[in-house]
């Protein structure tokens, strides 16, 4: 099942005291879910020697989030000025953080720089002219091209913006070399939400052969390969988990063998951002209209505002629906709520704006709570404000039995906050 079945059971039956606290649409994350998922990876990957995961700060940028996976031992993965500060804020610097820009500006890589610095991961080779000093310690995204093939939103390999190509990477690592960097990293980013564990093997076997062959042709030493982030995670109910224990175990295996050959191991990094807290978050939002016209619409009081992935990628996220006078009975299996076709919306002027289209769900009812999964990644933080939608609130389900708001949700005042400014007029050639 999409969301864990323990998470269900200790939210389901507070629901309705939290909607009614905090009042809805919100997104809710479980803390010991993350935790739990956290510890899951380290235990994976503990044998192969140095293991690090640097969260993608992209797919969840809470302040909250970000402290309880600093408390795990984790790093970050930014890949822009604010996302570069909130980390910062947690008290991550230098080699905590890995800048993982593509057209990256040279503002970005002074900051990146300053205040205590952090791993610089180049998309590209012509950015090494554009550095404002020369790190110790570099890293580069690698694009293996036609070597390998990617997956549905991330494209293939070929088509692409990111990272550096096949021909270019040994030359990006020599000419970092000849300039006086003496650390070096190698990164890349394949595939994103990819169930088939065997995939991820494949990136680190092609990592580890890479590292061998540049590091032999150029007598340089890596300290780490990164094989990004992209492991995914089951949205459908019947999709299969990947088995992290498996890849774990494989890649154990490979990091073994590599031992044996060259006497030493670069660290093993990821940067997962998906994996940790995907399942480990939901938006709550309540049913206030229906109507019938071709087909049945449920209106909820969220919009596309708070969760773009239904409407942008056509996503499938489970619902569940929570009678908030009963909030622990199963109304799949209610008799008095035969399961009916509806699209889920929201309120925006585009037709895109649904969280589910032609899904069988139990009749719904007004003051219903619709719980919409795995929206704990790439979901507020996706939000926008077309149509002037604001963006709901986040709450924390905290590991006590607690829930604590952790970002409050737009106002208007937000809204107009971009209109109050100095006036500036130019008159161009005058
Ligand atoms: C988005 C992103 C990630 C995280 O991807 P997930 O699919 O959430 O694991 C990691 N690394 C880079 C460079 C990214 O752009």
């Amino acid at each position: 099942m999409p969301m864990t079945g323990d998470f269900r059971q200790r939210l389901f039956p507070v629901l309705p005291d939290i909607a009614a606290h905090f009042g809805t649409p919100f997104h809710i994350y479980d803390e010991a879910g993350i935790r739990d998922t956290g510890n899951r990876l380290k235990a994976c990957f503990a044998s192969t020697g140095n293991f690090r995961e640097f969260f993608a700060v992209k797919a969840l940028p809470n302040p909250r989030i970000l402290e309880i996976m600093r408390d795990m031992g984790f790093g970050f993965d930014c890949s822009s000025i604010p996302e570069l500060v909130m980390s910062r804020r947690t008290g991550a610097a230098g080699g905590e953080i890995m800048f993982t820009s593509n057209n990256t500006t040279r503002e970005d890589f002074e900051a990146a720089l300053a205040n205590g610095g952090s791993i610089l991961n180049l998309d590209d080779i012509t950015l090494i002219d554009k550095l404002p000093q020369i790190p110790d310690l570099i890293s580069f995204r690698y694009n293996p091209g036609p070597l390998r093939t990617g997956n549905a939103i991330i494209g293939n390999p070929v088509e692409a913006k990111y990272g550096v190509s096949h021909d270019q990477i040994t030359d990006a690592y020599r000419r970092m070399r000849d300039l006086g960097s003496t650390r070096f990293g190698l990164h890349t980013m394949l595939v994103s939400n990819e169930l088939n564990h065997e995939y991820m093997v494949e990136t680190v076997k092609m990592l580890l052969d890479m590292v061998a062959e540049i590091s032999g042709e150029l007598g340089i030493d890596f300290e780490f390969i990164n094989m990004g982030g992209g492991l995914g995670i089951p949205y459908r109910p019947g999709d299969p988990p990947l088995d992290i224990e498996a890849m774990g175990e494989k890649i154990t295996g490979l990091y073994a063998d590599f031992r044996k050959q060259h006497g030493k191991t670069p660290d093993l990094c990821m940067e997962s951002g998906r994996y940790m807290t995907g399942p480990h978050g939901v938006l709550v939002t309540t049913a206030i209209n229906e109507k019938n016209i071709y087909r049945r619409y449920v209106g909820v009081d969220a919009s596309m505002s708070a969760l773009m992935r239904p409407g942008m990628y056509g996503a499938y996220h489970h619902i569940d629906v929570v009678d908030p006078a009963s909030p622990g009975s199963d109304l799949e299996k209610a008799p008095d709520r035969p399961s009916q076709r509806v699209d889920v919306v929201g309120s925006l002027c585009e037709n895109i704006d649904k969280f589910a289209v032609e899904r069988d769900l139990p009749e719904i009812r007004e003051k219903d709570l619709l719980v919409i999964q795995d929206t704990g990644a790439h979901g507020h933080a996706m939000g926008f404000n077309y149509n002037a939608k604001l963006r709901p609130k986040e709450l924390m389900f905290n590991a006590d039995g607690s829930v604590s708001l952790i970002r409050r949700e737009e106002t208007m005042d937000d809204y107009f906050a971009t209109l109050a400014f100095e006036a500036d007029i130019l008159r161009p050639g005058g």
